[in-house]
């Protein structure tokens, strides 16, 4: 008798067993999914992961109900990968699942259904050509009816092909501007007959392929030294300054990659940067480069999915290049060669909630090692992990200093928040350097970017006596007042509640609006700027992939003049007319009570003065900060990489901070504030006793109630040299202990391995 260990779509630990019916002995295996029950009545697509002859013991075995595949869908290289994931983030087999997956491989509900179109042929009695010329004759007299028929022949390839090839009806439509009365009638008639047929979702774009831009000197040289790097080493880091043409030696490496029959996986933080990047990729590799991300569609995903497995419907040949976000890393590959990490430091490739919670860069790596594969990993301001691991000679290191032509880089000012507004030089939140430049800027029709933290009004109020701001009922966060609405809302828990105008501490009636966010910015833009076109790029302006497109492709074509955008426009979006980036308000970012906030600042300030001035000329960037006599602003303004890592990397190790240590955090959760703390004390005693990392906490974070859930933080330090396998063993251990305890049973926990 043969059994199979089955991974459920859900965030339970381990495998379950399930016996394998005789009929389905032949396709079951590793990898093919199978319809299983699970409880007293619930069905769930599960996945085969491995199959054996050991007969559970303890337990009445229930059978599999049924294989929807004839063929595995997911490969041996995946398997490896979700082991790996499972293991070093702490999650279950079912948390990778359910997010490797596209929802229509995994739910009977919305399962993948195919796309169909209808199309149309000559019926075959027609075949001859006296008929048809017959035929022609009569339908003289009917126009539109002859304009369908003529442009059928011509697309079926008439004369040449005699027998009646199935044409698309609605390009034949289009293509004559008739109806579909027209084409209803000659289907009447049985001129046409009709059928739908498979067809794909993924865009074919037939577009003419260019050979690569030839490479400047610089570029050259950096490539070579990449190809060189490889040879010693599995991971290289190309540390360029924005503008050094980074991309265009990617695209050099994988043409060699697909000249060598490999698969090349490009990743990048953000969605808004791939429908940039995507062009320049289609312009050289035209209809083998796909594009994966969560705005396209279940059933795209699992096309492109299909794809990469050779089941592919329609006509498209498999892709050899995937262009996506970090759920890319999930598509079935069979043959990498080259994996490259674009933007590598950038935060957004850890997830950070639901389970797994893996960091793209990192996982990239594992999976390039499952394939003999190489990683390039590309960046202006590197994170300081892999800046580390190139000192150490782990990676191999290649920079790239000035720009591709040579410009220089744009000119960097700080403008002192205090001193404008002690000299009263503010106009609401725009000191008067920042609004001279923008001025001059427009009048000489270049275009601005203006960067604020924070999405949406972001706009609180307070009481004008005693400082009281009015809270979430549900969550220990203040509420934000927006516009549209007139409400104040929980931005945690979604809680709505009507604009107070007494305080409710002091009795008051002096509410002030406080803060300010990215459409308060717009907002004042027009009132100084009248006609001035602005749009915006945070969350809140991005829900739809094709507003998104719009905003890039207005801005790219000037019918923009302004962008107001939050931290995504820092990443990696490139326009050849932007004289002026301005950022509001430098400190905030610094004022986040996290180890890594320093490089974020350092970071996000010299990514988003790298949009201004790119072809033509010198850009300017304009910093309004309060504490502008920091050492990290000359740094930014000296673009001084090197510096900035030196004074941070000893920071790092005299507090034993990534990369010298590595960081687990544990987040526990109730409903009841005391039973929380119990536990966390007796998790941390535990933890303490059994590892000999550096246990910070437990302690309430700095929004400490979500949802009505208390929370509640244990921080585990290790250094570099100690075993983190035994480390997270030991949690694992203790975590099953503390469940076991009934009074703790409704605790949650998760844990996050190397929280970014
Ligand atoms: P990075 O990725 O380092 O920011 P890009 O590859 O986007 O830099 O290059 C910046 C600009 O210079 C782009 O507009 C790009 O098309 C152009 N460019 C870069 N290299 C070349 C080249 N070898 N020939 C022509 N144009 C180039
Ligand atoms: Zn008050
Ligand atoms: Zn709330």
């Amino acid at each position: 008798m043969w059994y199979a260990d089955v991974i459920l779509p859900l965030p339970l630990a381990g495998f379950f067993t399930y016996q394998i019916p005789e009929e389905y002995l032949k396709v079951a295996k590793p990898g093919v999914r199978a319809i299983v029950q699970a409880g007293k009545k619930k069905k769930y697509t599960a996945l085969i992961y491995r199959i054996h002859q050991n007969k559970p013991e303890g337990y009445e075995v229930k059978s599999i109900l049924a294989l929807p595949d004839h063929k595995a869908i997911v490969n041996k290289f995946q398997l490896k990968l979700w082991d790996w994931i499972s293991d070093y983030y702490m999650c279950t087999p079912g948390d990778v699942y359910r997010a490797a997956m596209p929802a229509g491989f995994k739910s009977e509900k919305r399962a993948f259904k195919p796309k169909t179109e209808c199309y149309v042929r000559l019926n075959l009695h027609l075949k001859d050509e006296k008929k048809l010329n017959e035929l022609l004759d009569n339908l003289s007299r009917a126009p539109r009816q002859y304009k369908l028929i003529m442009q059928y022949l011509e697309s079926a390839g008439f004369p040449e092909k005699l027998y009646p090839a199935w044409t698309g009806l609605k390009e034949l439509l289009s293509k004559t501007g008739t109806s579909h009365a027209v084409y209803k009638s000659l289907v009447k008639k049985g001129i046409l007959e009709t059928r739908q047929h498979e067809v794909s979702r993924l865009d074919v774009y037939n577009t003419e392929i260019e050979k690569p831009l030839s490479l400047n000197e610089k570029q050259i040289k950096a490539l070579n030294t990449v190809k060189e790097s490889f040879e010693a080493k599995d991971v290289v880091l190309l540390h360029g300054i924005t503008s050094s043409g980074k991309t265009e030696i990617y695209i050099h490496l994988i043409s060699e990659e697909l000249a060598k029959g490999k698969q090349v996986l490009y990743l990048l933080p953000e969605i808004a940067i791939t429908t940039q990047i995507i062009m320049r990729l289609r312009r050289v590799f035209g209809d083998k480069v796909g594009i994966y991300h969560s705005k396209f569609s279940g059933h795209e995903r699992v096309e492109i999915w299909k794809n990469l497995n050779r089941q592919s419907t329609g006509m498209r040949e498999p892709y050899q290049i995937i262009l996506g976000v970090r759920s890319s890393l999930f598509l079935p590959f069979d043959s990498l060669g080259l994996v490259i990490v674009d933007e590598e430091h950038e935060n957004t490739y850890k997830q950070f909630d639901p389970a797994p919670r893996y960091h793209a860069r990192d996982t990239a790596i594992m999976l390039a090692r499952l394939h003999n594969a190489k990683v390039l990993l590309g960046s202006a301001t590197p994170s300081l992990e892999s800046y580390y691991n190139c000192l150490t000679g782990k990676y191999g290191q290649v920079e790239l200093s000035s720009r591709y032509l040579d410009l220089q880089p744009p000119e960097i000012k700080i403008v002192s928040l205090h001193e404008a507004y002690r000299r009263k030089q503010m106009k609401s939140h725009f000191s008067v350097q920042l609004l001279e430049a923008i001025e001059k800027s427009l009048q000489q029709h270049e275009q601005v970017i203006l960067f604020q933290n924070r999405r949406g009004f972001s706009l609180y109020l307070e009481c004008g006596a005693c400082g009281w701001v009015p809270r979430c009922k549900h969550c220990d966060v203040s509420l934000t007042y927006h516009k549209k609405e007139r409400k104040m809302v929980c931005h945690y828990c979604g809680y709505k509640a009507e604009t107070v105008t007494v305080c409710g501490s002091c009795g008051s009636t002096h509410m002030q609006m406080k803060g300010f966010g990215t459409e308060k910015i717009e907002d004042e833009i027009a009132l100084f700027f009248p006609g001035v076109r602005t749009a915006r790029l945070d969350i809140d302006a991005i829900r739809s992939r094709k507003t998104l497109e719009n905003i890039i492709a207005g801005f790219e074509r000037g019918e923009i003049d302004m962008l107001v955008g939050t931290q995504m426009i820092s990443k990696g979006l490139d326009f050849d007319n932007v004289g002026l980036v301005g950022i509001l308000n430098a400190d905030n970012m610094l004022n986040y009570p996290d180890f890594r906030a320093y490089e974020r600042s350092f970071q996000l300030m010299l990514q988003v003065s790298g949009r201004a001035g790119r072809k033509n000329k010198r850009g300017a960037v304009i910093i309004q900060a309060y504490d502008s006599d920091r050492e990290l602003y000359s740094l930014v303004i000296q673009n001084d990489y090197r510096a900035f890592a030196r004074s941070q990397l000893s920071e790092r190790k005299s507090f034993s901070y990534p990369p010298y240590a590595r960081l687990i955090e544990i987040t526990m959760k109730s409903k009841e504030r005391e039973i929380l703390d119990q536990a966390a004390e007796v998790l941390a005693t535990t933890l303490k006793k059994q590892t000999d990392s550096r246990i910070m906490g437990p302690e309430y974070p700095l929004i400490s109630r979500i949802r009505n859930y208390h929370l509640k933080r244990i921080l585990l330090k290790t250094d570099k040299e100690k075993s983190i396998a035994c480390v997270k063993e030991t949690i694992r251990r203790s975590l099953d202990e503390l469940r076991l305890k009934d009074e703790y049973k409704k605790v949650m926990i998760s844990v996050d391995v190397d929280p970014a």
